[in-house]
């Protein structure tokens, strides 16, 4: 694993909405910038096996190696490890749960959420992530 972090560092990110909404699709502003959770089952990672880095789709910086996805058969792509201090959590009591959401540590934009003791990977760690959330650059 390399250690140039931010790939995009030196790309300006937005700041308001909208520049935001200038960058991305409605879908993806929706998710990544209002917290919003793609239908299970619809995202292009789900079952996706390919080699590579998910990159997060608002800044490009790297978030989760593709050696980390599992099948958790619940809809979305899931990791049970971010690559260390990408990702940031943040406790969630929307929709009268508690859960942890997972942000990307550079932009603040929202992923999905974490959830542990679900004993699914030896890690015990579902990181659940919306497809609109990140891209995958295949490895060589
Ligand atoms: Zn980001």
């Amino acid at each position: 694993m390399t250690e140039d972090k931010n790939d995009a560092a030196t790309a300006e990110l937005p700041r308001t909405d909208d520049e935001w909404r200038a960058r991305l699709s409605p879908a993806e502003f929706r998710v990544l910038r209002r917290a919003g959770t793609e239908a299970p089952w619809t995202g292009e990672y789900v079952n996706t096996k390919t080699p590579g880095v998910y990159h997060c789709r608002a800044c490009g910086a790297k978030l989760f190696d593709s050696v980390t996805k599992f099948d958790s058969h619940c809809g979305w792509p899931s990791f049970d490890d971010a690559i260390p201090g990408t990702v940031v959590e943040i406790e969630d009591r929307s929709l009268g749960m508690s859960r942890t959401e997972i942000r990307c540590a550079r932009c603040d934009s929202h992923l999905g959420h974490v959830f542990r003791g679900e004993r699914m990977t030896p890690k015990d760690t579902r990181h659940c992530v919306n497809s609109l959330s990140i891209r995958l650059t295949p490895s060589e």
